[in-house]
């Protein structure tokens, strides 16, 4: 496995959308052991394939330690509620904002075996779902951010 660089916000890269994975090869299924060891050497909880450099629709997600979420074409399918939520992202280090997040979501994607799996997702893991897939439409919570957090109110 290899840690990959991140991308970091001002990178056109993370701007751009990114395409669906048509075959599950084993340079995809590379990528997503990579991606994962360089979400866990940053100490996040969350990366998507266009914060590596490449435009593929894969996500891997790991909110409750030692649970990887790994996602590739993702799709939500169902969001209710709202919550406030402190976000921050591996590629705009350092800093925090607040934003608004669905409650729950349903989330669809493949695994690496090709299947179809459906994960509910709730308060931390419906944000992490709604950021990570964000990214794969080029989107970042800076867009949506309400208010960037100083960092005296940062614990
Ligand atoms: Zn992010």
């Amino acid at each position: 496995m290899a840690k990959l660089k991140i991308l970091k916000v001002g990178d056109e890269t993370l701007r751009k959308k990114s395409r669906p994975v048509d075959k599950i090869t084993p340079r995809i299924l590379t990528l997503i052991d990579d991606m994962a060891q360089t979400m866990r050497a940053a100490n996040g909880c969350g990366l998507a394939a266009p914060q590596v450099g490449v435009l593929r629709r894969i996500v891997v997600i790991e909110a409750e330690p030692g649970k990887l979420i790994e996602l590739i074409n993702p799709e939500i399918t169902e969001a209710s509620g709202e919550r406030e939520c402190i976000e921050g992202c591996l590629s705009v280090p350092g800093k925090y904002g607040l934003t608004k997040r669905p409650e729950r979501v349903v989330v669809r994607a493949l695994d690496r075996n090709g299947n179809t799996v459906e994960y509910v997702g709730t308060e931390l893991l419906a944000q992490a779902f709604c950021h990570e897939i964000d990214h794969l439409d080029g989107k970042l919570y800076i867009d949506i951010v309400e208010r960037m957090l100083r960092e005296d109110e940062l614990e």
